[in-house]
């Protein structure tokens, strides 16, 4: 069987060697590893290499009197797996380029490098550019804490849009669930704040009551479409970014210009029908209250 030899070897510099086993890839390169660099970070080749006998794929290569093992897997991910268990730094942009490192060193029980992997992925920027996928990766791998984390980041995504579409059609329905729940919570909780007769007084009670001219009118809708709009953008975007940003002054709505244009209707009056800088407050305060993460 033909085959190549590369000039990379890995081995542990704290730990004397005791060997080294070659691992080929399904490209036919072979990667020289120290042994105890193997069965120090690896649950699996500890147990493959603890056993009387030898696993299915090991085999020695005649000319170099070297342990063979075919592990199935691309130059790439072999080499950069090794590399980490020798103590290379970390550099990854996208989750994809994780995917196929973290089903290696699943398989092969690297314990110590997968703690490693995920406390970087954790305090990288991968969980916010890349939240539903990362949020998929951290409860595939049971990581609960990350996946929570990672829950809110997923209130900026569309999932209507047909590329995060396909992702959330790949996570366990009961996953998905959890992620559509927490935005339905928003949403009622969001309503509900909106409705709060002593947070929009001069919305929400039966009678307008202008304490200027001390006059009580009847309730207008423009407060009521002004929560309509609301509730209809936090559906949309569950983050609640553009409420926020039209809280900060950005933007222009049509309701919520109505409503600042309202007057008092009592003859001589004319006075504001709604505190702009009272009600964004606390159309702010709602926003910041809403429930952020799984349960
Ligand atoms: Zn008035």
């Amino acid at each position: 069987m033909g085959y190549t030899h590369t000039a990379t070897s890995y081995s542990s510099s704290s730990t004397p060697s005791s060997g080294s086993v070659g691992l080929r890839s399904i490209e036919g390169s072979i990667q020289h590893v120290d042994l105890n660099l193997l069965r120090n970070h690896s649950d699996l080749f500890d147990t493959m290499f603890t056993l009387p006998s030898p696993g299915d794929h090991r085999q020695v290569n005649s000319n170099h009197r070297t342990t063979v093992i075919d592990v199935f897997e691309k130059d790439k991910t072999l080499k950069s797996t090794l590399g980490l268990l020798t103590g290379a730094s970390i550099h990854w942009s996208s989750i994809e380029e994780v995917y196929p490192i973290l089903e290696l060193v699943d398989k092969w029980d690297c314990h110590h490098l997968m703690r490693r992997i995920r406390d970087h992925l954790s305090t990288s920027r991968i969980p916010r550019e890349q939240s539903l996928r990362f949020f998929a990766l951290a409860k595939y791998l049971g990581w609960t804490e990350e996946a929570r984390t990672t829950s809110k980041y997923t209130l900026s995504v569309d999932f209507q849009a047909p590329e995060h579409a396909a992702i959330l059609a790949q996570i366990p329905t009961k996953d998905a669930q959890a992620l559509i729940d927490l935005r339905r919570r928003r949403s009622s909780a969001f309503r509900k704040l909106l409705d709060s007769p002593t947070r929009f007084t001069g919305g929400n009670s039966s009678l307008y009551f202008c304490d200027t001219c001390c006059v009580a009118h009847p309730q207008d809708n423009l407060w009521l479409n002004f929560k309509k709009a609301l509730s209809a953008e936090l559906a949309r975007m569950p983050c609640g970014a553009k409420i926020v940003a039209l809280t900060e002054g950005a933007g222009s709505w049509r309701e919520s210009d109505a409503c600042w244009a309202a007057r008092c209707p009592t003859l001589g009056c004319e006075a504001m029908r709604f505190d702009r800088r009272a009600t964004l407050l606390q159309i702010r305060h709602c926003v910041e209250q809403l429930p952020c993460f799984i349960e």
